[in-house]
């Protein structure tokens, strides 16, 4: 083990502190006071500092948000925990990410479930997350450059929907392309204004049922592919 693998076990290790500590404090909104070991030991796993650029792997434990650049974020750490712990994931699942971004919250779903399906909208980041991905090893992520507004039609019904880019209200299609008690995790609401997390259900009636969480701030959800 080198010195800076080092560096980063041990900050690695101060961050899900960090996390736990965050889950205690929000359990009254989340309804979970411990996040699952499953979940907390994926966090642990995915080397987070390799998926930002050089100046910014220094803060890359850090319970904050960062730049991924194209002025896209990537989520707070405690975000991407509280996240995936409400999609209740199995071992066995297919999950769609909306937002691929870097590919981290892609990585951390990789460590949980069977496949992971992922849409990003910019192509630069799409293609950078991809050959990241590849590089680190994560081979059960296909990553596909378009509009997540429509999902992955040829992939559905998914397990459990993630989507890491907030839109005005939950699309239509995403709802269709989950199967009966699958989960969606979703910020829903305006830009600059106030943003909430929602965690779906999928009925076997076909119903949607939805619970709010936690007021969040995400990038908007940007209709059709901006390449
Ligand atoms: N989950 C990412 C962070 C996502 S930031 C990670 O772990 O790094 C939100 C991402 O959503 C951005 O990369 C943005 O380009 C993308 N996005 C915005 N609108 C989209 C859409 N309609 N379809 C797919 N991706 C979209």
């Amino acid at each position: 083990m080198t010195d800076t693998d080092d560096r980063y076990t041990k900050e690695r290790a101060r961050l899900l502190e960090e996390i736990a500590e965050g889950a205690r404090e929000t359990a009254a909104l989340t309804g979970r006071a411990r996040f699952s070991d499953r979940v907390m030991r994926a966090i642990a796993a995915v080397p987070r500092h390799e998926f930002v650029a050089a100046d910014q792997q220094a803060y890359a434990y850090f319970n904050r948000p960062l730049s991924i650049g194209r002025g896209q974020t990537i989520s707070q750490p405690f975000i991407v925990a509280v996240m995936t712990e409400l999609l209740d994931l199995e071992p066995g699942d297919s999950v769609l990410e909306v937002g691929t971004g870097c590919g981290y919250q892609a990585a951390v779903l990789a460590e949980l479930v069977e496949r992971v399906y992922s849409v990003e909208t910019i192509a630069a980041l799409a293609t950078a997350a991809r050959e990241r991905l590849e590089a680190l090893g994560y081979d059960t992520v296909d990553i596909r450059i378009g509009d997540g507004f429509e999902g992955w039609p040829e992939k559905a019904p998914f397990d459990a929907i993630i989507v890491t880019a907030a839109p005005t209200e939950i699309p239509g299609t995403l709802i269709e392309q989950m199967k009966p008690g699958g989960r969606l995790v979703i910020p829903i609401g305006p830009q600059h204004d106030s943003q909430t997390l929602f965690r779906c259900v999928k009925e076997s009636d076909g119903r949607l049922s939805a619970q709010r969480i936690l007021p969040v701030a995400f990038v908007p959800m940007i209709k059709g592919p901006e390449n």
